[in-house]
């Protein structure tokens, strides 16, 4: 009989403990897919402040177009993701992306393409598109007109969050890894 208590407890034991781990790797998963999520959102928002430039020349198209192209798959492929090896593996791609609409910019602009997907976007969310205000400047943050607006109404918006870890962080304090923030220390 205690052999068998044993035997069940510890049956019991494993059974939990794949559940706990089956628990974090769903965390994990939903966790990366909401970091490339927000790059996601970035690549667009870049792309569509350089689509807008007057004068983007005709064979910029092409990048716009191939950005666009990316974050609509990022979009209707990250949610079906079931592996955090499967929204890694996508990760090169966004990368490539965000790289050719910063260098497409650069080349147009004659400023280097900075190596954060986050710089010349709104602080509060870079799905916001470009800030009209420096860091500082009408708050702690960058900011789009809409959040600058909230702002001085003295209604001050939050930053995204993402989960990190199970808890809430601001968007750009998650840890993104070298693929897709460079810029971000280890
Ligand atoms: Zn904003």
């Amino acid at each position: 009989m205690l052999i068998l208590i044993a035997v069940l407890g510890g049956a019991w034991a494993t059974a939990l403990g794949v559940g706990a781990r089956g628990r974090r790797t769903r965390r994990e998963i939903t966790e990366a897919r909401g970091r490339a999520r927000v790059c996601a959102d970035a690549l667009r928002a870049h792309t569509m402040e350089l689509a807008r430039r007057p004068d983007l020349p005709p064979d910029a198209r092409r990048h716009v177009e191939h950005a666009l192209g990316v974050y609509a798959d990022a979009i209707s492929s990250l949610p079906e993701m079931r592996s955090a090896e499967e929204v890694a593996a996508f990760g090169p791609r966004l990368r490539g992306a965000l790289d050719e609409i910063a260098g497409a910019t650069a080349a147009i602009t004659g400023v280097p393409a900075p190596a954060d997907p986050f710089t010349g976007l709104c602080g509060i969310d870079p799905a916001h598109g470009a800030p009209v205000t420096a860091p500082g400047e009408a708050g702690p943050r960058a900011l789009c007109e809409a959040c600058r607006d909230a702002f001085q109404a003295g209604d001050p918006p939050a930053p995204r969050m993402l989960f990190e870890d199970g808890g809430p962080v601001p968007f750009d304090a998650a840890r993104y890894g070298p693929v897709l923030r460079p810029d971000q220390a280890p």
